[in-house]
């Protein structure tokens, strides 16, 4: 008999599945703001002009397409340390692999739990990006929840978070943090609240893993870092996983990267060679292009220059585009006070819509929002901000 008919159809990813109906919607008026990708003001998520300078450099210089070493290419490594630590750690305490993408780096550090602490609990968000406890489910990692979103759902339970971490926890568990530009709130701990959560990692003994997915989308790269900052401070350990798809727009590529803290260097080394035998044996090594321009353009001071100048664009219209939704809102006497998401960062904010709403936008308006009522600012534009204040009115009425 054929075997592969007991195989039951899996659910469709929540997010990609509304992209797919966004696509064959035909209404002209139709608006995505489903999917977390920027957009700019023409509404393409654009190759940045440092990426394709790179990219030309790489096209003229390249001579192999032999493969790169199982934990990446080196230049790339050392530029992510520098990246995400600065100077503030011994290199030597950090072992850097280049991973496919940010989902690359969450898994192979969810498989380096399950292969080197096993019995480790790792401790998430509630709520978070709807793909992390997949993740560590494929791993084998337990995992459980953590108090973060307020009742409100427009403010940080910091009460909450701390209390679940002082009481629920065991000393040797995992806690998945959002460095900054919280998916899918947009809400983020302030600095004086991540080193109070640092105490309590350090305190409880506790592994922080650090999604780094938005680095620079915040307040800028450094002070973006801030979590990264105050942990390793007080922690001598410590997991972080870059994503670059947001940064440098290169979601295609697949670029990211874990770093792992250890307390000494001996240590480190003996972590960088599990990380590579993880790899071996999933992907062999990864893919080369993708961290070739990240590396071209960090190696270079005018590139590096355009980066920072095109992140910083990127950055300031996200905020401007809050503030010109809050603003337009209340021209729309729809009396609903939308200041909240002024205070949030990054692309996500929660916009308190309720599932009716929001069908009530796909349905009659073709507006495009994930049903928990997650909106991807980055998906609107500043043209079409009123007719997308005036039908959010109409369904709040
Ligand atoms: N973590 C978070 C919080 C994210 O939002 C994303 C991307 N949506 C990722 C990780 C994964 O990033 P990548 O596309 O680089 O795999």
């Amino acid at each position: 008999p054929p075997r592969f008919s007991v195989v039951a159809t899996a659910p469709p990813d929540s997010i990609l599945g509304l992209n797919e109906a966004f696509a064959a919607d035909t209404n002209p008026e139709k608006m995505n703001l489903s999917v977390g990708v920027y957009k700019d003001v023409s509404g393409q998520t654009p190759v940045l002009r440092c990426v394709k300078a790179a990219e030309q450099r790489l096209v003229d210089g390249e001579k192999t397409k032999g493969y790169l070493p199982i934990d990446g290419q080196a230049d790339y490594r050392t530029h992510v340390r520098k990246l995400v630590f600065g100077d503030t750690i011994d290199a030597s305490r950090i072992a850097v692999l280049q991973t496919p993408g940010g989902t690359g780096a969450l898994r192979e550090s969810a498989a380096f739990l399950s292969s080197q602490i096993p019995g480790a609990r790792v401790w998430i968000s509630n709520p978070t990006w709807a793909n992390h406890q997949a993740i560590f489910a494929s791993e084998n990692v337990p995992y459980d929840s953590y108090r973060y979103l307020a009742a409100d759902k427009k403010s940080f339970d910091v009460d909450g978070m701390i209390d679940d971490l002082t009481t629920k926890t065991r000393p040797g568990d995992a806690v998945l943090l959002h460095a900054c530009c919280h998916n899918p709130t947009g809400v983020d701990p302030t600095a004086e609240q991540w080193n109070m959560i640092a105490a309590l990692l350090s305190e409880k003994q506790l592994l922080p893993i650090i999604d780094f997915a938005y680095q620079g989308f915040g307040h800028g790269l450094d002070e973006d870092a801030v979590a990264i900052r105050a942990i390793t401070n007080v922690c001598d350990e410590a997991i972080v996983c870059s994503s670059f798809s947001k940064n440098f727009g290169l979601y295609s590529e697949r670029v990211g990267a874990v770093s792992v803290v250890s307390a000494d260097s001996a240590t480190s080394a003996a972590v960088q060679s599990q990380l590579k035998a993880l790899v071996r044996s999933n992907y062999s090594n990864p893919p080369r292009h993708g961290a070739a321009i990240v590396a071209t353009i960090l190696d270079d001071a005018d590139l590096t220059q355009m980066w920072h100048a095109e992140l910083t664009e990127m950055r300031t219209r996200i905020r401007q585009l809050r503030s010109q939704f809050v603003e337009t809102m209340k021209t729309t006497g729809a009396g609903h006070d939308f200041s909240f998401l002024l205070d949030q960062n990054g692309m996500f904010s929660f916009s308190g819509l309720n599932p009716m709403q929001v069908d009530e936008l796909r349905q009659k308006y073709s507006i495009y929002i994930v049903g928990s009522g997650r909106i991807n600012v980055a998906g609107m534009s500043e043209d079409r901000m009123d007719h997308l204040c005036k039908v959010v009115a109409a369904v709040i009425e």
